[in-house]
């Protein structure tokens, strides 16, 4: 189908959460949908992912969230504790509107990776693997691209989906510098699910933060904020040991689970970087989405889930606007400040971390994050 602006075929550079999701949006909209990821098995880090309930909405709208759902845990509410393992209070369950089905839930990246890709080739997508763009050349009417096996082909549009170091960016706004460090860094490993963590659980003091988080029947993730000044190499030999001996200055459950960690243990370590792209988010005919423009901090659970919601909004501009110069603008000006104040404010309460400022400071920094999700997006 070729749309009333002349869009036809799009290539989507990078299989991610991002680059799935407008795969599949734009395939809704019978659009023809080329998608190329570098990595040739496809496959997803190990580690779990909290889904806040605009994210889930988000999911909804490309029709998987029964999928999601079922494949990973849904719940609301937090319960705080002090870092000793006293509870300090329960807070109720958050839903960004009032018809919102889910206020929050986990599922383990894999499993999502899964339901998207089964569902991106389900809807007809030509998926190509091993694979990335070497060469972008635009005439104003459309886009000729050399491909890394020697492949040429042309296209409407082209979209970078290729995450925090994205290539696309490189080649078409090479004046962008690359990601900051903000500071910290964050541990994350999955454990067996005890009963009695039904929802989120946070166990804070006023200079580091462990939350858990649900992601299956069986499963949950752990993922430990820390300030983490200089940037210090973690040797990934040692992730389980080095998580272990910092668990154990915690209380309550987090302190039992540390002497749960074995070799076997699901762990990874991240330093936080960000960037954002100041607008536009486009050069003629090649734009882009998800962490490639905005990659922010895990302090809101909502990095991938700004991800999908671009995906959709960007198929609804391309699908609405009579040129292409105009879908890629209106695009920007409806993502632009929704992405910049998640990230500001995630960077933000990552500084208050960093300062140790008083715990309750801190929640009322991350309670007026998620109030941020309540906008339509
Ligand atoms: C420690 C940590 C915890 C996080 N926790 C959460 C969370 O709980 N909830 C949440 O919503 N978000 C979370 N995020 C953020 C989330 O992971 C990202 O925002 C999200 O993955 C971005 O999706 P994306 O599709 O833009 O990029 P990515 O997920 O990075 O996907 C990019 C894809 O492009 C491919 N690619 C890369 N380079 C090329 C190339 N040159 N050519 C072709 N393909 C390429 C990659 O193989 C990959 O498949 C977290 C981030 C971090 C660092």
């Amino acid at each position: 189908m070729v749309l009333d602006n002349g869009v036809a075929r799009v290539l989507v550079v990078g299989g991610g959460v991002g680059g799935m999701s407008l795969a599949i949006a734009l395939r809704h909209a019978g659009v023809m949908v080329d998608l190329i990821d570098i990595d040739p098995d496809w496959k997803a880090a190990g580690a779990g992912l909290t889904l806040n309930g605009a994210t889930l909405r988000a999911l909804g709208q490309l029709g998987v969230v029964d999928e999601v759902v079922a494949g990973g845990h849904v719940h609301g509410g937090r319960r705080i504790f002090h870092s000793s393992g006293q509870l300090i209070r329960d807070i109720p369950a958050y839903r960004p509107a009032s018809d919102d089905l889910h206020a929050m839930g986990g599922i383990v990246r894999p499993a999502l990776h899964a339901i998207l890709a089964r569902r991106v080739k389900e809807l007809g997508v030509t998926v190509t693997l091993g694979v990335t763009v070497e060469r972008l050349e635009q005439d104003g009417r459309g886009v000729d691209v050399g491909f890394s096996t020697g492949r040429e082909d042309r296209y409407d549009l082209v979209v970078g989906a290729d995450g925090l170091l994205s290539k696309v960016r490189q080649l078409v706004m090479p004046e962008i510098g690359p990601p900051v460090f903000t500071g910290q860094g964050c541990w994350r490993a999955i454990f067996p699910r005890p009963s009695e963590v039904e929802t989120n659980w946070l166990f804070l003091d006023p200079h580091r933060k462990v939350g858990l988080n649900p992601i299956s029947e069986e499963e949950m993730y752990m993922f430990m904020l820390e300030s983490a000044p200089g940037n210090p190499w973690q040797e990934p030999a040692d992730w389980q040991a080095t998580l272990a001996a910092k668990m154990r200055g915690y209380g309550g459950l987090v302190r039992e689970l540390a002497d749960g960690i074995s070799d076997t243990t699901s762990t990874n370590y991240r330093p936080l970087e960000t960037l954002l792209v100041p607008p536009p988010w486009h050069r003629d005919r090649v734009v882009l989405i998800g962490d490639a423009v905005h990659a922010t901090t895990p302090h809101a659970g909502y990095g991938a889930g700004l991800a999908i919601e671009d995906g959709i909004v960007l198929t609804a501009m391309v699908v609405e606007r009579d040129s292409v110069e105009a879908a890629l603008e209106a695009y920007v000006d409806r993502r632009f400040e929704r992405c910049r104040a998640v990230l500001e404010g995630s960077v933000g309460l990552g500084r208050l971390e960093m300062e140790g400022v008083p715990i309750e400071q801190q929640l009322a920094a991350s309670a007026k994050l998620f109030e941020l999700t309540r906008q339509p997006y």
